[in-house]
């Protein structure tokens, strides 16, 4: 059978299953979970992949589930499929979850479909036993990286060590027998286009700050205190005052949130914590920028006679995706929604752990549309559900028959032109590297 007729009978099969993909993208939407703790949504899928005869192993970093399916034509290149599971938190957003503010703001609940969708169609068209090598469905936790006194909580107490999915999944070993991965994030940008493959993305660290100051009566005695509000405000000052420094080119970004301001409103402030992310589109852009926060970070502790402690954490990596599998996706693309749908999307700014997937393996991260709004925020909604759950589904299944039929020819050119950067040994090393506490005494 050809790939084409392959393709056919797989985007017949998802059609099919059209009204079980589009319930389990609205019903993840409505119930919404932050990143390492999406247990109701893993057990869905754990319980939709079992459906499909697969035999899912989860709890991976905390929650990831992960199920194979060997290719029948004999071993060769494994591929992953990704779905990331994890919503964040986004005030105002009207389904938001009711206790802990999460809400799928970046439309995360379609990748879960996507790839669901995409096994649903591969297993339903009987695919596998044309494939060589193996497909390998995972749905994977926490992209989105917040909720970070928690996530160091973990990590104290040994159940984390990275406090993103990719970079843990990383680590634990679960991407060691990987060749190629990909996944689809949804855009609500209308100029993305319908489909479309940016060039690349930055990566960031992640910072958090803890200004501590001296309490002391607010009214009777503020001359006994060191108000480390005010030495937080001059640390977020200087940072404003060094972005003119950063080259338009290196794309750097620092947004800092005051995450503590205080612990009461009649003492004055003793303990504030910060959190941001140094992000820019290379490591060395990262770095340079990260030195210069951390200066600025420590001018407020130096101004008030307060003390500083900075802890850098290892973020995401920048990422590239990989051309050959780009050219095989827009060409999908093309013949599903038209060449005048298709978007060359360039460098984006936000930050994605397929940056670390992509230091070690060629990647591919389209963006399919179908949401409307703006990402990480109140009005995002997803309102076409063809688009957002059903064509990705179908975009998927096509790159596995692309990649694993025909002997995985497609898998092999790709991998026989892919150099990725890093071994997977000198990424965890190179993320090690990055942690560091500091303690200015100002
Ligand atoms: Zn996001
Ligand atoms: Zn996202």
């Amino acid at each position: 059978m050809t790939k084409q007729e392959l393709k056919q009978r797989v985007y017949e099969a998802i059609d099919r299953r059209g009204d079980a993909i589009v319930g389990i993208g609205e019903r993840i939407r409505s119930h919404p979970e932050l990143g390492f703790k999406e247990m109701k949504t893993a057990a869905m899928v754990t319980e939709t992949l079992r459906g499909l005869g697969l035999a899912p192993r989860n709890g991976l970093a905390l929650t990831g589930v992960r199920a194979d399916v060997a290719g029948g034509q004999g071993p060769g290149p494994t591929f992953a499929l990704l779905g990331e599971l994890d919503a964040l938190v986004v005030a105002g957003h009207p389904l938001a979850d009711a206790e802990t503010g999460a809400a799928h703001a970046c439309g995360h609940n379609a990748q879960v479909a996507g790839l669901l969708g995409a096994a649903m169609g591969l297993m339903d068209a009987g695919v596998p036993q044309h494939l060589t090598g193996r497909v390998v469905f995972f749905a994977v936790p926490a992209e989105e990286y917040g909720d970070i006194a928690w996530r160091v909580e973990q990590a104290r107490a040994g159940k984390l060590e990275f406090l993103g999915g990719k970079p843990e999944l990383l680590r634990l070993g679960h991407f060691d027998d990987v060749d190629l991965a990909m996944m689809i994030h949804t855009t609500p940008r209308a100029e993305d286009g319908k489909a479309g493959v940016p060039t690349s993305n930055n990566g960031c660290v992640v910072k958090t700050v803890r200004y501590v100051g001296r309490a002391a009566h607010a009214g009777g005695a503020p001359h006994m205190g060191v108000n480390a509000l005010y030495a937080a405000q001059i640390g977020l000052a200087a940072i404003n005052a060094i972005r003119e420094t950063f080259r338009d080119e290196d794309t750097i970004r620092v947004h800092p949130i005051i995450t503590h301001g205080g612990s009461q409103v009649n003492v004055i402030p003793a303990d504030v914590r910060i959190e941001t992310y140094v992000r820019g589109r290379s490591v060395e852009a990262i770095l340079d920028a990260n030195v210069k926060v951390d200066r600025a970070l420590r001018a407020g502790a130096l101004a008030l006679g307060a003390k500083v402690e900075i802890e850098t954490l290892p973020g995401y990596l920048p990422m590239t995706c990989d051309p050959t599998m780009a050219g095989m996706f827009k060409e999908n693309a093309v013949v599903m929604l038209g060449a005048e749908n298709f978007g060359q999307v360039g460098h984006r700014t936000g930050s994605t752990d397929m940056g670390d997937l992509s230091h070690v393996m060629p990647v591919l991260h389209p963006y399919m549309g179908g949401a409307r709004g703006t990402g990480h925020a109140a009005d995002f909604e997803i309102v076409d559900t063809s688009l957002a759950y059903i064509a990705p589904a179908k975009a998927l299944a096509a790159m596995v028959i692309d990649l694993l039929a025909d002997g995985a020819r497609g898998a092999r050119e790709v991998l026989a032109t892919a150099r990725p950067p890093m071994t997977r040994e000198k990424y965890l090393g190179f993320q090690r590297g990055l942690a560091r506490r500091e303690v200015y005494e100002g």
